[in-house]
């Protein structure tokens, strides 16, 4: 080889090692985003919203799995042991993912949303209080801005976009709650009744006036086994009060719900409600905010 051509060589070498060494493993801007976990699906889509493109976002639960029952995977529990930031629901909703978010020691930033929600008296498997919180419109903005606290402090660079995204979800949901209220205000208040496949809506039907005749699972938590005295009861009441429908949930087996439902001789609204899970990409209610609208939606059409 002459020298020239050695010093093609060497130069072609220097290049090469250059450029491989520039390309990185991961996109920049990938590398750059807030590590970002989140238990449930309606805390991930909190997250989302606040997050923007700022956020890696990592949601745990899948759509249509009931958080009460849920068993964590390796994946999930290597998600959580490499987040900067960990959001969940609270009050022991998720409460399979407690002990090893416990289990972390404090080294992670945990974002407990319920964290000042106006929280209705729970029963006697959720003591601490009903877990549901977020189907009430006001707590949802405390869950959203916990949200939006939470990721300030962990990235203060991007604190404007988290405030200005946050803000503006907040005020789309205050007009949702109008909506709602409007839209509840067109069923006649004798059929403001509701019969739901558990007792997740609490929050729901105290802030928009209608009450609760019963439910499948007489229980706020989905792994009570409801007797055959309770389901004789519920049936009885639905024909003494007249209901108009049950309505079964994304995230739990119709079956009984079904067999309620004719024992009454009402409809069953199939498939219904979103209880504890938000729905799949393009159903309209993959964010919460049109969860909500979705279930209003459903409950006005089938009560009215
Ligand atoms: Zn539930």
């Amino acid at each position: 080889m002459t020298k020239r051509n050695e010093l093609a060589v060497l130069i072609a070498f220097v290049l090469f090692s250059a450029i491989t060494a520039c390309a990185p493993t991961t996109s920049p801007s990938a590398s750059s985003q807030l590590r970002v976990v989140a238990t449930t699906t309606q805390v991930a889509a909190l997250a989302k919203v606040v997050g923007g493109d700022y956020i890696a976002l990592n949601g745990l639960l899948p759509i249509g799995v009931d958080p009460h029952e849920y068993e964590l995977t390796p994946a999930d529990l290597r998600a959580l042991a490499d987040a900067q930031v960990i959001i969940k629901n609270g009050l022991g909703f998720e409460k399979p993912f407690d002990q090893p978010i416990a289990n972390l020691g404090g080294k992670v930033l945990v974002v407990d949303t319920s964290t000042g929600a106006a929280i209705r008296k729970g029963d006697e498997q959720e003591p601490q209080g009903d877990t549901h919180i977020w189907h009430s419109i006001p707590n949802a903005i405390v869950m959203l801005n916990n949200i939006r606290d939470g990721l300030i402090k962990a990235d203060p660079a991007h604190a404007d976009a988290y405030r200005t995204n946050a803000a503006a979800y907040e005020d789309k949901l205050n007009e949702l709650d109008q909506y709602i209220k409007q839209q509840i205000a067109t069923i006649p208040p004798a059929n403001r009744k509701l019969v739901t496949n558990h007792d997740a809506f609490g929050y729901y039907l105290d802030r928009y006036g209608l009450t609760l005749v019963g439910s499948v699972i007489p229980s706020m938590d989905t792994s009570y086994e409801p007797s055959a005295k309770e389901l004789a009861d519920l049936v009885r009441q639905i024909k003494a009060q007249q209901v108009k429908a049950v309505f079964t949930e994304a995230s739990i087996n119709s079956a009984l719900a079904k067999q309620i439902a004719q024992e009454a001789g009402v409809r069953v609204v199939e498939g219904g409600l979103y209880g504890d899970t938000l729905g799949p990409p393009g159903s309209g209610a993959e964010t919460l905010d049109g969860m909500l609208k979705h279930n209003t939606d459903v409950i006005v059409s089938n009560l009215k």
